[in-house]
């Protein structure tokens, strides 16, 4: 047999332990990061190593670092397995296209250029509308953000930035907003904060207010973000109203679906996107509602010639057949560029549009399990609202930043804290669509047998 045969072989070997060991501990050996180097050994060696101690390492490494696809991990905006998109994605890993050329990636592109058709479907794009695989959902408002600058001012492109442009965003948006105002010129200074509801939604009059503030001060007010599924409290900014305004001053509207986006496929929650067709660009991540394998996310424009205008380049050692719809590299940020399309598609494929919409609409599900339970038992506090996949609760006035740690630190359950206005609170994703009503109840359950033994985190 080959190496690679060999390997494979050894692959699925490794895979059986770790499904095996996600059944028997589905929150992994913690290694306290201060003993990790002598807890495992991670070095790298001049001599070869042999296969037997080879695997042992392996093994190490797999059963001790942290499991996110269990039925106790809450933590993250991501989490679960679908089996069909990692079929997907070890297949690409096989392949090793690059999604630049036609000649390199050839049906890829039509995999990757189908999903995005359906996708600006979905969202109510027209004809002209087109997108792009980047690296995440950072880099997909980072691409927004370049597009919106360059189409307000297209000489910038050659001369650098000479307006004085602002963006707005609600304080409860994502952190990339920030280092991307820094990334594209613009200055971390002159983003302006909008104050979100109590709901934790932008208030679009506020929008208004700021824009024109700016606009008596001189400012250019060049690119307005509105969040589809805050970071904490997976709140909608109310789309339609923000493009009232965005339509009145002409101003790009990105709106940052990274989170909850994937509500496009669901006829029940599509309508917290409404007016969503009226954007310039919407970004959503499979990776995290339709639960892909990292990073599957998808920036869609929609007029593909902003998309052209900010990021194709010419390079004749490159783009050597073929025409631009087939050379994706035209309209990337990147040059090789990794193929996140065929998991989605392996996915999409199998599953169907309707299957799709059974994630999504399963994960709310779970959300109403979760809620119903907390406002049924009088130990917990709600902070959070409906139409989200975020619980943030309290149990009994226990410090939530304490209680998690210590649920991580004892392998209990792995879930995050929080914080909306002046309050803090645990935070609890039900966005593993694998889970079960009955494992939302024992996630409640499991917290409150460890806080019944750990009488000093209760306050006196
Ligand atoms: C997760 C998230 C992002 C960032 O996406 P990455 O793929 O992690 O870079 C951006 N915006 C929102 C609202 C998110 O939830």
């Amino acid at each position: 047999m080959s190496d690679m045969n060999n390997d494979l072989v050894l692959f699925n070997e490794l895979v059986d332990v770790l499904l095996n060991e996600e059944k028997q501990h589905p929150v992994a050996d913690r290694i306290a990061s201060d003993t990790l180097y002598e807890a495992i050994d991670l070095s790298l060696n001049a001599p070869a190593m042999i296969d037997q101690e080879f695997k042992e390492v392996l093994k190490d490494v797999l059963v001790s670092t942290p499991k996110t696809a269990t039925n106790l991990f809450f933590n993250q905006l991501f989490g679960g397995r679908q089996s069909k998109a990692v079929l997907g994605d070890l297949l690409a890993v096989m392949l090793n296209n690059s999604m630049y050329t036609y000649k390199v990636a050839g049906p890829q592109v039509g995999i990757e250029q189908e999903i995005i058709r359906q996708s600006c479907n979905l969202v109510g794009y027209g004809s002209q509308s087109n997108g792009t695989f980047p690296t995440g959902g950072s880099m997909s408002n980072y691409m927004a953000l370049i597009m919106a600058r360059d189409a307000k001012d297209p000489s910038c492109r050659l001369t650098g930035i000479s307006k004085p442009m602002v963006l707005y965003t609600s304080k409860e948006s994502h952190y990339s907003n920030a280092k991307n105002a820094s990334f594209a010129g613009i200055g971390r200074n002159n983003i302006r904060y909008i104050q979100a509801d109590a709901a934790g939604k932008m208030i679009p009059a506020k929008l208004e207010a700021q824009i024109v503030t700016d606009l008596a001060n001189g400012c250019v007010p060049t690119y307005v973000n509105a969040t589809a599924g805050t970071t904490v409290l997976g709140a909608f900014d109310p789309i339609d109203a923000i493009a009232d305004i965005t339509e009145k001053y002409n101003i790009w509207l990105h709106v940052d679906g990274a989170y909850s986006g994937s509500v496009i496929f669901s006829a029940a929650y599509r309508h917290l996107l409404k007016g969503v067709e009226r954007s310039q660009s919407f970004s959503y991540n499979a990776h995290k509602m339709l639960g892909t394998p990292m990073t599957c996310s998808i920036i869609l424009v929609n007029d593909k010639k902003q998309l052209h205008d900010s990021f194709s380049n010419e390079a004749d050692y490159l783009y050597q057949t073929d025409g631009d719809d087939f050379n994706l590299g035209k309209t990337s940020f990147q040059c090789g560029r990794r193929n996140d399309a065929l998991k989605f598609w392996t996915l999409w494929k199998s599953v169907g549009t309707t299957g799709l919409e059974q994630i999504v609409d399963h994960q709310f599900e779970l959300a109403d399990v979760a809620r119903d339970y907390i406002r049924n038992h009088a130990d917990y506090t709600l902070y959070s609202f409906d139409d989200s996949i975020s619980i943030c609760f309290n149990y009994k006035n226990i410090d939530p930043m304490a209680l998690c740690t210590a649920l991580y630190e004892h392998q209990i359950t792995v879930v995050g804290f929080g914080s909306f206005k002046e309050e803090t609170f645990i935070r609890l994703v039900t966005i593993n669509a694998n889970n079960k009503k009955e494992d939302i109840l024992n996630f409640f359950k499991v917290l409150e047998e460890f806080a019944e033994k750990t009488p000093a985190l209760i306050p006196v």
